[in-house]
């Protein structure tokens, strides 16, 4: 332990030569923030090692200090987990194309609400909103900054303080807290819950029709399933039974596919399209689930009551930004260029073959000069096709200790996220782009040979 008045003075450092170097190289306030704080934990007696640190001792560690607080956290990792929509990793990769657009809309000015033309001020709406209803059929659309947004928006715009009907099968928690009902309740509308938990059917809704209400919700399970003695009516009765009401119908349907999935060999997820002409009003979903673009609340349908919920001033609070709009109309520029499946990442991931999966798993084991090539499953992820997987090829290598393997994988210079099966450690080709294989065969490489 260090006397206390052997702790030098904030002044006495300041006065030492090394003190105006790193004051020069990273200005004043982070220098007197490290050295602070180094001072508070010798006083602490935390720092290790006792004697008494000489100023230029301490300087050094204020130096390591800033350049640790100075490093970047937000780092590009390779995903080998096989999960495509990992939400701990970013979800939805880019296209080059939504790459580019991004980077544009933030490189210079540009005309986010600007006519060209006339020279005057344009709409927001005009990008990628314009592009969503020629690609859906919608008459409106409004893009905000995430679905739990966009349900919070709508609900608030037209429903609150009005009877909102929603089945009990559907009441889900997506993840990191976000609740339907909790939703439903900061929208101030008034939760109405009919059915059980495993079924409901049209007349549970009908009864509960039989007094006012402002809308009949429904909400996609999303990241559960509910298997055995289950059901719930087809969605266009639904909707016919509240139009026959003179009520509303909102579908949230979380990932927004915007082609069948059944083509990926996965379950049919309900596409935006289909719910449109089943008779909702309006829907909702993510940018970056299944429709694989940036992070961003899509909410489309009948273009009085995307009108109300444009006018809501929660609606310029939670309104997306030119980054997003950019990267967004860039993606949905695919689909209707029918592109998607080859431009769009996640799509390109669901659609790779399992021989073409096999071949790479097979190339990297044969590159490596070890490992297995093993059968196993890819998963959806991000609370879309929950229970569905695909078949890939795994490459598998047993190692000694295989989580400090995980760990020095993710020690590299670019962090691979890998997983651990039956005690070996696997990577899975499906969720590595083939720019990245080299960079994953180096990492892989240097963490067997226990460096960096
Ligand atoms: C994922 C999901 C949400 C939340 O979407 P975010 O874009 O993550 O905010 C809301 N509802 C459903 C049904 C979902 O699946």
């Amino acid at each position: 332990m260090i006397e206390r008045r052997a702790i030098p003075a904030v002044e006495n450092l300041l006065q030492i030569p090394q003190s105006t170097e790193l004051i020069n190289e990273y200005g004043r306030t982070l220098v007197l923030d490290a050295i602070r704080s180094i001072l508070a934990e010798m006083r602490a007696g935390a720092t290790a090692g006792g004697g008494e640190p000489e100023n230029a001792a301490i300087l050094e560690l204020a130096r390591r200090r800033i350049q640790a607080w100075l490093q970047p956290t937000l780092l590009p990792v390779i995903n080998a987990t096989g999960v495509i929509l990992h939400t701990n990793l970013g979800r939805a990769p880019l296209s080059k194309a939504a790459q580019q657009a991004l980077f544009q809309a933030a490189d210079a000015y540009c005309t986010l609400e600007f006519d060209l033309e006339k020279g005057t001020r344009g709409m927001r709406s005009s990008h990628a909103e314009t592009l969503l209803t020629r690609l859906t059929g919608a008459e409106a659309a409004l893009v905000v900054n995430n679905n739990a947004a966009a349900v919070l928006l709508v609900l608030t715009a037209l429903a609150s303080r009005k009877r909102v009907i929603i089945s009990r099968t559907q009441l889900v928690e997506i993840g990191g807290g976000f609740r339907v009902p909790d939703v439903m309740s900061q929208s101030g509308a008034k939760l109405v819950e009919v059915g059980a938990t495993n079924r409901v059917h049209l007349d549970d809704y009908n009864l509960a029709l039989q007094e006012p209400a402002a809308l009949v919700l429904r909400a996609h399970h999303s990241n559960f399933k509910i298997v055995g003695f289950t059901s719930e009516p087809p969605f266009a009765e639904l909707a016919a039974l509240a139009h026959a009401h003179g009520v509303l119908v909102m579908d949230d349907l979380g990932s927004g596919a915007l082609v069948d999935t059944a083509r990926f060999g996965v379950a049919h997820e309900p596409t935006v399209q289909e719910s449109l002409q089943a008779g909702a009003d309006v829907v909702c979903f993510s940018g970056d689930k299944l429709l694989g673009g940036p992070q961003a609340g899509i909410i489309l349908g009948r273009r009085d009551l995307l009108q109300k919920i444009k006018k809501h001033p929660l609606g310029r609070a939670l309104r997306a930004d030119k980054l997003c709009l950019a990267a967004l109309a860039a993606t949905i520029l695919h689909y209707l260029k029918n592109e998607a499946e080859t431009q769009v990442p996640v799509l390109q991931m669901m659609a790779q073959t399992a021989e073409k999966l096999q071949e790479r798993a097979q190339r990297w084991a044969d590159d490596l000069g070890m490992g297995e090539v093993i059968a196993g499953t890819s998963t959806i992820g991000g609370g879309s096709l929950p229970e569905e997987t695909l078949p890939t090829w795994l490459l598998a290598l047993t190692v000694l200790q295989p989580n400090r393997f995980l760990a020095r994988l993710r020690d590299q210079a670019l962090p691979i996220i890998a997983r651990i099966e039956t005690e070996k450690v696997v990577f899975d080709p499906r969720t590595v782009s083939s720019e990245k294989e080299q960079f994953l065969l180096a990492g892989i490489r240097k963490a067997l040979n226990g460096n960096k």
